[in-house]
């Protein structure tokens, strides 16, 4: 019987699954697809524990939904795959486009050790393959704004459909997936294509017409929390934009602007790859940070949630509670790190790698590169957060801060974002600032005005 893989990576459902149809179709009438996942050494090694975990429950949901069919191979994808399609006899390979840095090379490494079997790429999880939209020269966008007028004018292919029956094949050896230790009490969301569309649902008849504000109100449930859904695909940012093709209003505009986000900086990596490790601003390359036991101690205060500034405290709680933390946040704890304690941007967006569970390279990078001054577009070096400004301004109850930083629950509203000025004092057990937000504004400008004096 003519048998297609397919390899299942960043794309765990099977509605809208352009590869799924591709796969099919390949195998013809009386063939069978055989669906795969591969736990790769140098992907699963540097998750952290809530990606991982969640992973397999992504993978737990998926093989419910191919009939037990899936199968689970451990080790390099360019021996397993081809391997596999030996075993088989595969007539082709077929997955969705990985448009990272890593996927690229392992693919091609894949491809070769094919041979003669096709690996056939259709698809990838963006809205609009990187490397697409470009200047109208062909270069590509530096800047969001017009990247993101392009990218809508660009169009995108409708969803594709569920396909009603699949023939999966069965009877191929699977292995146990590796197992992930304790998560000690974070709390990660439903896995898998029904809660992601459940998600979405309930996220589209609830909140998404007050979105263009409530995104910004950490203290509300204000956003759509699908980005680990995004991240793992199980559901595709197509499908989402398709359900709001007839709604025409602010909020519907602004959830389609943050999906806009999430391409463009794919984009940016898909063009400039080193951008994975160093800042795209070659200038901002010259930039010094503080090391050493002072920087550490900083560092830790910072990951427990311990500085003495409650909106970031909140943030970096929120983070090691859920292995989430809502977008305004993690501009505020970004910029904390970066410009009030002088670390490093990759140091802090490795540790997000490591806690986050919708942890992804592109968007983290540069979102913290965003945030450091030394990315794309947008927030120059010298527009430096004021977490206590930050925290009156989108959190004006401390809703947000009493709910990550039990020691503040009585303090009043007023003083819930500088509790170091409330008349009975800071509470018990909660920290005084690690540093003086004015102070290190003023040392960060300092050693900006340096870089761009050299
Ligand atoms: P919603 O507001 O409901 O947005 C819908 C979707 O749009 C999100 O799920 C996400 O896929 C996309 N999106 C929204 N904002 C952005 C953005 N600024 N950049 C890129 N995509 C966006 N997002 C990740 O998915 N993974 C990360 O590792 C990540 N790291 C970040 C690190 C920093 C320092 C910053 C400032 C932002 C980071 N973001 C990251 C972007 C953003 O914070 C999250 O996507 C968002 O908070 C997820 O919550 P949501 O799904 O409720 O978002």
């Amino acid at each position: 019987m003519p048998t297609a893989l397919l390899w299942f990576r960043r794309d765990l459902r099977l509605a809208d699954h352009p590869a799924l149809l591709d796969a099919r179709e390949a195998a013809g009438p009386g063939g069978a697809v055989l669906p795969l996942f591969v736990f790769d050494p140098r992907l699963w090694g540097p998750s952290g524990l809530p990606r991982r975990q969640f992973l397999l429950d992504c993978l737990a949901d998926l093989g419910g939904q191919v009939d037990g069919a899936l199968v689970l191979r451990s080790g390099d994808p360019a021996r397993v795959v081809p391997d596999l399609a030996r075993e088989v006899d595969a007539v082709s390979v077929h997955v969705s486009a990985d448009t990272g840095v890593y996927g690229r090379q392992r693919d091609a490494a894949v491809e070769r050790a094919l041979g003669d079997v096709p690996l056939v790429r259709t698809g990838s999880p963006y809205a609009v393959t990187p490397g697409r939209v470009t200047k109208s020269d062909g270069t590509p966008f530096r800047v969001f704004s017009p990247f993101a007028r392009a990218w809508r004018e660009h169009g995108r292919r409708a969803p594709a459909p569920r396909p009603g029956s699949v023939p999966w094949s069965t009877g191929v050896r699977s292995e146990d997936p590796p197992e992930v230790p304790g998560l000690d009490g974070v709390r990660l969301p439903p896995a898998g294509e029904a809660a992601a569309s459940a998600a979405w649902r309930t996220f589209r008849a609830e909140r998404l017409e007050g979105y263009r504000t409530t995104r910004n109100t950490p203290g509300t449930d204000g956003t759509s929390r699908l980005s680990a859904y995004l991240k793992y695909g199980c559901v595709h940012p197509r499908t989402l934009l398709a359900d709001l093709d007839d709604l025409d209003t602010d909020s519907a505009d602004s959830f389609r602007n943050e999906l806009c986000w999430r391409d463009f900086y794919a984009d940016v990596l898909w063009h400039r790859p080193e951008s994975a490790r160093e800042p795209l601003d070659e200038r901002m390359r010259a930039m010094t940070y503080d090391t050493g036991p002072d920087a550490d101690a900083r560092f830790a205060a910072w990951a427990q949630g311990r500085t003495g500034y409650p909106i970031v405290d909140a943030g970096m709680r929120q983070l090691l509670g859920e292995a989430y933390v809502h977008n305004r946040v993690r501009m505020i704890v970004a910029s904390f790190l970066v410009k009030d304690l002088h670390v490093d941007w990759r140091r802090g967006a490795r540790y997000f790698m490591q806690h986050l569970v919708d942890g992804d390279l592109a968007s983290n990078n540069h979102g913290w590169q965003w945030v450091a001054g030394t990315g794309t577009d947008a927030s120059p070096y010298h527009r430096v957060f004021n977490p206590t400004r930050q925290g009156k301004e989108f959190d004006p109850d401390g809703d947000y801060v009493r709910r990550w930083v039990p020691e503040l629950r009585d303090v009043p509203a007023r003083y819930v974002h500088e509790p170091w000025l409330a008349p009975d004092g800071v509470p018990g057990g909660y920290p005084l600032p690690v540093v003086d937000h004015a102070e290190e504004r003023r040392v960060a400008l300092e050693r900006y005005e340096q870089v761009r004096e050299r």
